[in-house]
């Protein structure tokens, strides 16, 4: 009650910002659709050639099912011929079909080089294609993938969900291959267990009308089809990845930081946690422009959807637990989209693997969001707060442990979000302390400028933090990356 009537105090009180504010924030009606953006700008001379996604594909809500064509342009970026591609069929991981009624399943139907069917072989997360001969290093292979998804009812990334459906991770995505050959990893029931490069994607969605659909890309067309459904196309710069959520019950509120449309989708019996929602994502985008470096996209979407684990990134989208969308968790709605905003800058631009680096975009988002927090409200969030205690318990109850390891190899999930968010937070807490706080942002600007679209690795950014300082971290990083004496 005290919470409620000085809120109202508040509200009272700077009503006339807030309504300087409302015009600056918009609330779409149920059956719009966002805003038609332009053709996303997708930056040259890279160096390699980005792959290209065009997705064809429909749902059907009532039944779950989603059939897809997939036209895909591979080139060969390496410097060794590729006889085989690889795939990860993420639907296909064993969570999506426990404990639900419509099990998750990725079907691969046919896979075409050009006009020609290729061989082709799918076992649980992977697919493999055989070409009928080795792709030469330079070389382009254009495929064409034929599939269908069975959307799981599931609280997940992929999933239905109180009313709303998230599709990530949902489409045959390209392995990457690299110096170490291709990265085949199974879908770990751990962290985020994803490595992707950039490309550019073109989605076209067939969907009911009544269906609003968040996005990664820009908006580019809303087609009326016959029948009561409707074609949605968007076009996506260099990303990661490609996201969707959908829901009859979403309504969206958007504003604007600088040139990037910021975009809130909620249930429409969420108004006050999609503002609040908004507001969250407009200040840590403005923060972190400004801090690291610019917002290299069009627009953002912060979407509520029935994901059970508080937030989970995905380029220029990201998906948000509907459970704290009320007044009584605002803080930590709060906090979630500060968090998942920051993976924009590490993660979503800054590449790594996720799954033998996690710290390097977890540890580098945490202590970004603490940042914000410091700078623009006086204080380390509470969710911050009780990962750093999370690790100091750890320490003290199992010794210290390693930061630096695969996935699968931490002995638990305590072990893994006490290692990565927290000792990981703080190790650019005492990165800071050795520094200082003026070559530390100069140190994270760098390595956003120089690795932005790429891969970066732990050792290329201990290259940048050494170079921009002058110092030789050596034993630094050492320490807090590979330090342990677990029991
Ligand atoms: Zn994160």
């Amino acid at each position: 009650m005290k919470r409620r009537s000085g809120l109202r105090l508040f509200f009272a009180a700077t009503g006339l910002i807030l309504l300087i504010l409302a015009a600056a924030v918009y609330l779409y009606g149920p059956r719009q659709a966002g805003p038609i953006l332009p053709p996303p700008k997708v930056p040259e001379a890279l160096g390699f050639t980005p792959q290209v996604y065009d997705l064809n594909v429909s749902l059907d809500p009532s039944t779950g099912r989603l059939s897809g064509i997939s036209r895909v342009e591979y080139t060969n970026n390496e410097e060794v011929p590729l006889p085989e591609l690889y795939f990860h069929l993420y639907p296909n991981a064993a969570l999506f079909s426990q404990d639900v009624t419509r099990p998750g399943r990725l079907t691969i139907q046919e896979v075409k080089l050009g006009e020609s069917p290729v061989p082709w072989e799918a076992r649980n997360t992977q697919l493999k294609v055989t070409l009928p001969q080795a792709l030469a290093p330079g070389e382009k292979a254009r495929l064409t993938l034929t599939w269908e998804l069975v959307v799981p009812d599931y609280p997940g990334r992929l999933g239905e969900n109180e009313g709303i459906i998230s599709l990530g991770n949902w489409y045959p995505i390209l392995a990457v291959h690299d110096a170490a050959g291709w990265h085949l990893d199974p879908y770990y029931d751990r962290g985020d267990p994803f490595y992707s490069e950039v490309a550019r994607y073109t989605v076209h969605l067939t969907v009911p009308d009544e269906y609003q659909v968040a996005a990664t890309g820009n908006l580019r067309s809303v087609k009326d089809l016959p029948g009561p459904t409707k074609e949605l196309t968007w076009e996506s710069g260099l990303v990661r990845d490609f996201a969707l959520a959908l829901s009859r019950e979403y309504e969206t509120a958007y504003g604007r930081v600088g040139r990037v449309l910021v975009q809130s989708y909620f249930p429409r019996t969420e108004r006050d946690g999609g503002r609040r929602v908004l507001q969250a994502g407009r200040a840590a985008l403005d923060f972190f422009s400004r801090t690291f470096g610019p917002y290299p996209y069009d627009q953002f979407t912060l979407a509520a959807t029935g994901f059970y684990q508080g937030g989970m990134e995905y380029p220029n989208l990201v998906f948000l637990a509907r459970q704290f969308y009320g007044r009584e968790d605002a803080d930590i709605l709060e906090y979630i989209a500060v968090h998942e905003t920051a993976h924009q800058w590490w993660y979503g631009v800054v590449g790594n693997n996720q799954v033998e680096e996690a710290w390097l975009d977890e540890g580098l988002t945490e202590f970004s969001t603490l940042l914000f927090y410091e700078k623009e409200r006086g204080q380390t969030a509470e969710g911050t707060r009780s990962l750093l205690g999370l690790y100091e318990a750890y320490r003290q109850a199992n010794g210290d442990g390693a930061v630096l390891r695969r996935l699968d190899a931490f002995p638990s999930d305590l072990a893994y979000n006490a290692l990565v968010y927290g000792k990981g937070c703080l190790l650019f807490l005492k990165l800071r302390e050795e520094v200082g706080e003026e070559t530390l942002l100069k140190i994270l600007r760098t390595y956003y400028r120089r690795y932005a679209y790429r891969t970066a690795t732990s050792r290329d950014f201990i290259q940048v933090a050494e170079e921009v300082s002058g110092r030789d971290l050596t034993d630094f990083f050492r320490r807090w990356l590979e330090g342990a004496e677990e029991g």
